[in-house]
């Protein structure tokens, strides 16, 4: 997959709108002990996303899979023989306990094949991090601070690091003109 001019269009307004921000300090201010990373294993982008938060937050529990955040909301049209939210959540809870970690990272990426594969959209893709920290809130009791949402660019190898705000579906979706 790469990524096409509407894409940029879009990211670019979502910038300018302040719904996605460069990461900092401030990101990572609720996992002061360390976080789980909820992410895609990408090998041509995971690098750069790891190297990047380990700047702001050295102690990672990683939890790699193809589509990252995607795989962890029942809504998402993840095919069959891929689906297993239920067993992805155990296994988050389990390492938060057994490493006593307080934070969690979601961490999506566009271009995602995992994304590509099942028609979502850009927006779509942003949006169901927003969406997922929420069902995670609810479905852990977890406070929304302890929850960072990310996403990652990488536009023809020029990577950046990306802080989702926490917006309306509305806003993610209508800002791409
Ligand atoms: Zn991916």
């Amino acid at each position: 997959m790469v990524i096409t001019d509407k894409d940029r269009r879009i990211i670019r307004n979502w910038r300018a709108s302040d719904i996605i921000a460069p990461v900092g300090e401030s990101t990572f201010q609720s996992s002061r002990d360390g976080a789980i990373l909820v992410m895609c294993g990408d090998c041509d982008r995971s690098g750069h996303m790891i190297d990047t938060i380990q700047d702001f937050q050295p102690r990672l529990h990683l939890k790699a899979y193809n589509g990252g955040p995607l795989r962890l909301n029942p809504k998402v049209p993840i095919p069959d023989n891929l689906r297993c939210e239920k067993q992805l959540l155990q296994g988050l809870v389990g390492s938060q306990r057994l490493k006593n970690l307080s934070g969690i990272i979601l961490l999506s990426h566009w271009p995602c094949g995992m994304a590509g594969a099942i028609n979502y959209d850009v927006r779509q893709t942003l949006w169901n991090t927003l969406e997922t920290a929420d069902l995670l809130c609810q479905q852990l009791s977890l406070g929304q601070s302890l929850i960072s949402t990310l996403f990652h660019v990488d536009d023809n190898s020029e990577m950046s690091l990306f802080e989702i705000k926490r917006v309306t579906q509305e806003e993610v979706f209508n800002s791409w003109r």
